[in-house]
């Protein structure tokens, strides 16, 4: 009697093995149903024997074999069991976390006629910059597995680069994956790709997308009839028969790295199943992570550089590096740069002045003592945030009253040490008593909603001064802004973290941990608390 060995979605490092009435290798592959507990599941047939460690009398059978899809290929299951082992999460873990929620489920999944949106008119390609050009030729689609950074600074056209090999790619008949951060998968993307392959199926895949969507989607890309697929981290498991390129934009964004359930690195996972398919990889920022510029510096990665815009008329901007040991500096803010805002408030343009780290003071502590304001329940520093007179740990969650004297030598005179967002605030306040000062950052912008009033505020030209942490520091165009002053900018340097944002959160998910490395400022997403309960 066949035994099948049967991946499912539990925690332990073991398949699961069921006795069937016929079952060949050919049978690999697909979904059965298979009886377990008291109940039943879906699981995926990893391996067909005749044998098993345990007495056949002793198996039970399984249910129907699902036949619906055309079994999952070989090289799924290996990228699936490289993950498994590289990251230490069960195989069954992997194989159903790749698979939409339809295809997990044991009722019938509802047949949706579903329609894969075509494109509008062709959108003209741009003139490629010399360097562009050079990006391009250096890449040979043809030549089997090789991994390339593509450095190129903001506007330098690093999506044309993109488009052109997709362009290639398509014409050899290949599907190709192009993997965004969360926050990259907009409409607009998904628009320009259309616009650019009108001849081509394109679809999306990501968590917010409705579940017959994704399921719609990601059919689509199993079957081969998708040519490009445009998705975040969970869809490079997504098995594609004719997969000739990946490209990941903005590779050092932390949204490719999970950070609950299985952790895995989408960017590390792409350049395996690059490697593993003998095609190439293409991994693209202005900033790129150190790991992918350490591998580029020793050669495992090519280097391609766009060092200028493509738009000539875009000039980088011109930066200034304040030595504060010379210069004189109060509140942390030196005087070429309160003049520059003095300068930007005339000419009536917008300053953003760039703290990470916010709250009023990241610690309260007594000089007469040495007592500092520790968390009760981690390693972290409480931070004082004077709005609403707490203390709070940005690591933990952890609150607590703002104590009138210092709790172990009774001295009144406790003093906030440091400066964040709401005391720079405060600051630029006195100094500019006629200025519109906006703080953003994750106490004054807590849901999208306020979020995207904040920035309709900004653009609407109704702030004179921004002060923010990184949750303005990325990819907004604000016509009036024309100075960024960043303080401290070498204080990153001497975190515990090289990474800027990348501070898992050991509470939750949606939290980040503040302090060892930045802020971990984030647009809050609903629910906008983790597992744990913390904000
Ligand atoms: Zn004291
Ligand atoms: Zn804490």
């Amino acid at each position: 009697m066949p035994v099948l060995r049967v991946a499912l979605d539990l925690p332990l490092h073991r398949l699961f093995d069921y006795v069937v009435g016929s079952a060949s290798a050919d049978d690999v592959g697909y979904r059965v149903r298979v009886p377990f507990g008291k109940g039943e599941r879906i699981g995926v047939i990893a391996g067909v024997t005749d044998a098993s460690e345990w007495p056949l009398a002793q198996l039970k059978p399984a249910g129907d074999i699902l036949r619906d899809l055309p079994p999952l290929p070989r090289d799924f299951f290996e990228l699936c069991e490289f993950a498994s082992t590289y990251y230490q999460a069960a195989l069954g873990e992997v194989v159903m976390q790749a698979l939409p929620a339809g295809l997990k489920r044991l009722a019938a999944p509802v047949r949706r006629a579903g329609r894969l949106a075509s494109a509008p008119a062709q959108a003209t390609p741009p003139e490629l910059t010399a360097e562009q050009a050079a990006a391009l030729d250096a890449i040979d689609p043809q030549a089997g597995f090789a991994a390339h950074l593509l450095f190129g600074v903001t506007g330098s056209g690093k999506t044309e680069v993109y488009l052109r090999l997709i362009e290639r790619m398509l014409a050899g008949g290949r599907q190709i994956l192009l993997l965004v951060p969360e926050i990259n998968l907009t409409p607009q993307l998904e628009g320009r790709v259309r616009a650019r392959f009108p001849g081509s199926v394109v679809v999306s895949l990501h968590s917010e997308l409705a579940e017959a969507a994704r399921e719609r989607n990601w059919r689509a890309a199993f079957a081969g009839e998708a040519a490009i697929v445009l998705g975040t981290r969970l869809s490079i498991f997504t098995p594609m028969p004719r997969l000739g390129l990946i490209v990941v934009d903005e590779e050092h964004d932390a949204s490719f790295k999970q950070q609950d359930g299985m952790r895995y690195s989408a960017r590390d996972v792409a350049v395996f199943r690059a490697h593993q398919l003998g095609i190439p990889v293409l991994l693209g920022s202005a900033t790129p992570s150190l790991e992918s510029w350490a591998n580029a510096q020793g050669r495992r990665y090519g280097l391609l550089t766009l060092s200028e815009r493509a738009n000539p008329e875009a000039t980088l901007p011109a930066v200034h590096l304040v030595d504060t040991r010379k210069m004189k500096v109060a509140d942390g803010v030196s005087e070429p740069l309160l003049a520059a805002i003095r300068t930007r408030l005339e000419r009536g343009e917008q300053s953003l002045i760039f703290l990470n780290r916010r709250g009023y003071a990241p610690v309260l502590a007594c000089a007469a003592c040495g007592w500092v304001s520790r968390c009760q329940r981690c390693a972290a520093n409480l931070v004082l945030h004077l709005a609403d007179r707490r203390l709070r740990c940005h690591h933990c969650g952890f609150e607590g009253r703002v104590p009138k004297a210092c709790p172990t030598c009774g001295n009144q005179d406790v003093h906030p040490f440091g400066r964040g967002t709401q005391r720079l605030e405060s600051w630029l306040t006195e100094q500019f008593p006629e200025a519109r000062i906006l703080r953003v950052d994750r106490d004054s912008v807590k849901s999208r909603k306020q979020w995207e009033a904040m920035l309709e505020q900004i653009h609407g030209g109704d702030a004179d001064i921004l002060v923010g942490t990184q949750m303005l520091a990325k990819g907004h165009d604000f016509p009036k802004l024309t100075l960024v002053g960043v303080l401290g900018a070498d204080a990153a340097l001497f975190a515990a973290d090289w990474r800027p944002v990348d501070a898992g959160c050991r509470a939750g998910r949606t939290c980040r941990a503040e302090g060892r490395g930045a802020d971990p400022d984030r647009i809050p997403r609903s629910p906008a608390i983790c597992r744990a309960g913390r904000p």
